[in-house]
């Protein structure tokens, strides 16, 4: 399911002063297919990792990858002068996920041969305890 990135902005944005959150993660991505990466980097205005109840990396995924092929280059993130500052996170089975925040500094998105979002994944996923 893809998110309306407008409410999703919002609500990142919201959660994060609700919770006083100002260190955000560097998303490192390998997925150059995207329209968000730039040499490796995320520059979306806001991303969504998804995957509720994921046992493995793999069954996470970026449901704001969108396909260069057909949405060209997005790397103006219109919330920020650079990177990607927001990063919101529903898999609430991983270790690093606290209310829908990511408590790493940094997270790797990965995916080989990606067409769909469903074929990216977080490789910093590790599952709770
Ligand atoms: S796949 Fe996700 S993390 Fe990677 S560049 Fe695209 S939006 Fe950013
Ligand atoms: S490391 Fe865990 S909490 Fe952080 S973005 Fe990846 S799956 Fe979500």
């Amino acid at each position: 399911m893809k998110l309306d990135m407008g409410v999703l902005s919002r609500a990142c944005l919201i959660d994060i002063l609700n919770k006083g959150v100002t260190k955000m993660a560097t998303i490192n991505c390998h997925v150059t297919v995207c329209s968000h990466n730039k040499s490796g980097v995320c520059y979306a205005n806001c991303v969504d990792i998804v995957g509720s109840s994921a046992l493995e990396d793999y069954d996470t995924c970026c449901s704001s990858f969108l396909n260069k092929l057909h949405y060209s280059e997005l790397t103006n993130n219109t919330l920020g002068p650079g990177r990607c500052e927001c990063l919101k996170c529903t898999v609430e089975t991983c270790t690093f996920n606290n209310n829908n925040l990511c408590k790493l500094d940094n997270i790797q998105v990965s995916g080989e041969k990606v067409y769909y979002y469903t074929q990216t994944g977080c490789e910093s996923f590790e599952l709770g305890r």
